[in-house]
């Protein structure tokens, strides 16, 4: 199992600047994930990391064998595309096969380690089977099979499940998972949705536009974001401009439009320090928010504007009465069944401990 460095690495098709001055270290044995919307860079990073681009700058290291020019068949990764990239007219064997016979693999090996593979993928008795005959789910196992087959080093995986409907996705999330912490294979992981993002990954690397974001555990990433972008893309949040107006120890007053809040605000969780008169944003989770009876400090009066009820938990719209908009949780509150009514006028509370500072904002 390898260890991955990306140092200082970009990459530009014409005047597109896809990937920027990246550097990522993802380690021995980990399931890390590159996150973010169409366009902004991940699968570039994968490719390069595969070998099937070169960086128009920076170098790319596994362990401490320098790659940035070696041809992808001599990298020892295995490659999982989005469209699984199946021979569709051969059998799940030789599908599974062809990466051994072009390595010149003996007949009885290649068999021995294809029925590894497909058992491992929960497909014995399939390998006779064509392509075609499979269900979506079934080709994706395939796939996955063929790129272990070759035991890579590194496992790469462009958005495996995005052709998978919802319900294959989440038994495909977990079983993907359980394989590769049983292997303990390095895997890179590009998706672009967050759920799968938080809840498989050891760390994520947020991209936005080329540029990574922040890379940290799914807690880090989720609880506390190092800007808007990260904010917004990664769980859904509420995000005010403030200012700054008192700091006093840990306790930060802001002022947000004509409201005034009190936050606690830790520099070294955070990562920075604020002062009277900086600009940034004020930001609370929806599940943060809580509604009170009465207003009080940190209340905010509010008109619901759309409640649903989705088992465990109600998911609230609701309009403060300047007009923007906030979204509102509410975990595990039988108290509240049949008392969240459309048009009503609630009064929101933010807790100091869940509101939160986030740089930018000017
Ligand atoms: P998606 O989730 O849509 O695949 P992504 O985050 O993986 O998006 P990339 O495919 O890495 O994004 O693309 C990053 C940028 O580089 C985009 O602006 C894209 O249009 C551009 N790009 C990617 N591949 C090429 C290429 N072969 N030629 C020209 N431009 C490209």
């Amino acid at each position: 199992m390898s260890r991955v460095r990306l140092q200082n690495v970009s990459k530009t098709f014409g005047t597109t600047t896809a990937v920027k001055e990246l550097n990522l270290t993802i380690r021995e044995g980990e399931f890390f994930t590159f996150l973010g919307p169409s366009g902004c860079g991940k699968t570039t990073t994968l490719r390069m990391i595969a070998g099937f681009y070169y960086p128009a700058e920076g170098r790319i290291w596994f362990d401490n064998r320098d790659v940035t020019e070696v041809p992808p068949q001599k990298r020892n990764t295995g490659m999982v595309f989005q469209n699984y990239a199946l021979f569709p007219h051969m059998t799940v064997h030789e599908n599974v096969a062809f990466g051994l016979e072009v390595r010149k693999i003996s007949k009885k090996e290649i068999r021995e380690r294809v029925k590894k593979a497909l058992e491992q993928v929960r497909l014995a008795g399939y390998s006779d089977r064509r392509i075609a005959q499979l269900s979506g789910g079934q080709q994706q196992r395939v796939a996955l099979a063929r790129s272990l087959v070759i035991r890579p080093g590194i496992l790469l995986l462009d958005e495996p499940l995005s052709n998978l409907d919802a319900r294959l996705r989440d038994e495909m999330r977990s079983e993907i998972l359980s394989l590769q912490r049983s292997l303990g294979i390095t895997t890179i992981y590009v998706t672009h949705d967050q759920t799968e993002a938080l809840s498989m990954s050891d760390r994520i690397a947020v991209f936005n536009q080329g540029v990574c974001q922040q890379v940290g555990t799914p807690e880090e990433v989720y609880n506390a974001p190092r800007n808007a972008f990260v904010a917004s893309f990664v769980g859904e949040t509420n995000l005010f401009p403030a200012t700054v107006a008192q700091v006093s120890g840990e306790t930060v007053t802001v002022q947000s439009k004509d409201h005034t809040f009190r936050i606690r605000h830790k520099q070294e969780e955070s990562g920075f320090s604020v002062e009277p008169g900086n600009r940034l944003f004020l930001t609370i989770r929806p599940e943060g928010v809580d509604l009170v009876p009465e207003a009080g400090e940190n209340t905010l009066s509010a008109k619901m504007e759309l409640v649903q009820f989705m088992g465990t938990s109600f998911h609230c719209a609701a309009r403060l009465e300047d007009g923007t908009p906030l979204k509102a949780m509410f975990v595990n509150r039988p108290d509240l069944m049949g008392r969240l009514r459309e048009g009503d006028r609630v009064i929101f509370r933010f807790p100091e401990d869940r509101l939160r500072l986030i740089p930018g904002g000017d």
